[in-house]
């Protein structure tokens, strides 16, 4: 997969792109990031990219016509370098809230291109001339769109084929499959602080782990995830639940409530 970010401030994503899992992923050449910055798309000598918002008010807006003519650069240049059909993604905090079903959507593309916005925002036509689609990474506003593209990059690149090992499987992790968080996680020391692991987790009973795992999913998500979407029990679920329940008794009620 190829990503080009288009952002004022490229120097922004070389941490990022030169640490851990993206680091490897494009090492292994399974994820290749190119940086533009959009002020090179200026049309004047000064380079700038931002004018004052027709019908007035605070702050700047990006002009069109440096975004859009990177857009078509990258896009020009993907096609010509063999990438499939090119996604162009805004990062704005009025998108669609990413999500790892997203994710796991883009992650089947060839070519992204992301655009961070700065200022009040990019010109309007930007997004009618050359966007797929807006992301957000939140109900929140940021100063630009550069750490949503990162957010995105990391949250996608993991998914890809190859980049990450069996030991991090992706396939019981929050979110993967439905919208259920991860069972509790322990390592050694068995004992710290008084806290012990679980005796079941030390059994080697993989059936028994893997119930008091899905149990304590469901059971974690009911209580801090309770919006999430949910779905009717299977048998087998119930079981897991009422196993995890035996650890707090006012789960039940919970439960009742819930799923
Ligand atoms: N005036 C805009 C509004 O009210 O919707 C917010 C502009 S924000 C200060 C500047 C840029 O940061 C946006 O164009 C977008 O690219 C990025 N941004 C800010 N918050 C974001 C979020 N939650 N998700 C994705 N991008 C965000």
């Amino acid at each position: 997969m190829r990503v080009d970010v288009l952002t004022l401030f490229p120097e922004m994503f070389v941490g990022v792109t030169n640490s851990s899992i993206l680091r490897r992923a494009r090492e292994q050449k399974l994820l290749e990031v190119c940086l533009t910055d959009i002020r090179d798309f200026a049309l004047d000598k000064h380079r700038v990219v931002d004018d004052y918002p027709f019908g007035g008010g605070a702050g700047m807006v990006m002009k069109p016509e440096p975004v859009v003519a990177a857009v078509e650069s990258v896009v020009e240049r993907a096609k010509a370098d063999g990438f499939g059909e090119s996604r162009v993604i805004l990062m704005s905090p009025q998108g669609t809230v990413l999500t790892q079903a997203r994710a796991s959507a883009l992650s089947s593309l060839q070519h992204l291109v992301l655009i961070c916005g700065h200022y009040e925002g990019i010109d309007h036509r930007v997004m009618q001339l050359v966007v797929h689609e807006e992301i957000s990474v939140g109900d929140y506003v940021l100063t630009g769109g550069e750490l949503p593209a990162m957010v995105v990059m990391d949250c996608v690149a993991r998914l890809l084929p190859g980049v990450l090992g069996c030991a991090e499987s992706t396939a019981e992790e929050s979110f993967a499959s439905e919208p259920v968080l991860e069972y509790p996680q322990y390592t050694r020391p068995r004992e710290f602080r008084g806290l012990p692991v679980p005796e079941v987790l030390l059994s080697g009973n993989h059936r028994e782990i893997g119930r008091w795992r899905r149990g304590h999913s469901l059971r974690r998500t009911l209580e801090k995830r309770p919006e999430l979407p949910q779905r009717e029990l299977s048998r087998y679920d119930r079981e897991c639940l009422a196993l995890a329940n035996g650890d707090s008794p006012h789960f039940y009620s919970l439960r009742k409530e819930g799923f």
